[in-house]
């Protein structure tokens, strides 16, 4: 998910909520603030040198607008209302390459707090059935604040283990999209001011490979779902043992039953 920047740092990513604005309308919007708009990015060079007051297009999403490192969107009226969703492109990756048609039925299999629910809910034009578990009852709590302010509606949350959702359940037979962001090291979380929070003792060895095997059994489990056509693995992790190692051992596991593409994200 991450890369390291040492030297520069990381541009604020701004998802435009589209469940309850446009792309154009939130421009406007800023530039009435007295931003300028510097229209699409065309390299990253583009991202690097943007001034305070000033704000482009990612070069991949649409949906996304790049403002200074320093600036700050917090108290800001959009993000407050739900137009805005302050979240990093790497965050984003994963609901735009799952990207389900409208009217799909998909699940958000370790869910909390929710930036990638409301992503996919976007996607799906609240169109379509959105099953979100996670474990963590706190989190999920924050969780469902956070949809409502986005104008969530298509989904059902649930405080359950996913390893224990029933593939067999006739609830869950049209589901062909998965979504797998499963608890990991997070070495790969970079923060503001540009490290990596990775540490000795959450990356030792032996933590690791308890992860990668939670990581592993998640994996299946979406495979195991009868409808599946697309399951995205993401990982806030540097490390190989949680996501080349788990994709490869995956891939052994189901033979040519699956076709992986791995992003360098
Ligand atoms: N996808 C989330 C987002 O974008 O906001 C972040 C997910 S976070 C990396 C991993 C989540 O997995 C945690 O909220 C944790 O409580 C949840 N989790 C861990 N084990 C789980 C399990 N067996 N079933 C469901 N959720 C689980």
């Amino acid at each position: 998910k991450a890369s390291s920047t040492a030297g520069c740092q990381l541009p604020r990513y701004v998802r435009v909520n589209l469940l309850k604005n446009t792309v154009e309308d939130v421009i406007d919007y800023f530039k009435r603030e007295d931003y300028t708009y510097l229209g699409q990015a065309t390299s990253v060079a583009d991202l690097k040198h943007l001034g305070r007051k000033q704000f482009i297009g990612d070069l991949h999403l649409p949906e996304l607008l790049v403002f200074h490192p320093k600036i700050d969107l917090h108290e800001h009226f959009l993000y407050t209302a739900g137009h805005i969703i302050l979240q990093d492109k790497a965050s984003c990756l994963p609901a735009h390459l799952l990207n389900p048609p409208t009217g799909s039925h998909v699940i958000d299999a370790c869910a909390a707090p929710g930036n990638k629910t409301s992503h996919l809910a976007a996607i799906l034009c609240n169109k379509g059935k959105l099953f979100a578990f996670d474990l963590d009852t706190k989190r999920l709590s924050t969780m469902g604040t956070l949809l409502l302010r986005a104008g969530v509606t298509c989904h059902e949350l649930a405080n359950q283990d996913f390893l224990l959702v029933d593939p067999s359940n006739p609830k869950y037979q049209n589901v062909k999209y998965i979504l797998l962001d499963p608890s990991c090291s997070g070495s790969g979380i970079v923060n503001r001011l540009n490290q990596l929070t990775d540490d000795e003792t959450s990356s030792s060895r032996p933590r690791l490979l308890a992860l990668a095997s939670f990581q592993c059994k998640a994996l299946n489990h979406a495979l195991s779902f009868p409808g599946v056509e697309r399951v995205i693995y993401s990982t806030c992790s540097i490390h190989r043992e949680e996501n080349e190692d788990v994709v490869e051992e995956i891939l052994q596991q189901h033979g040519n039953r699956i076709r992986c593409c791995i992003g360098d994200c």
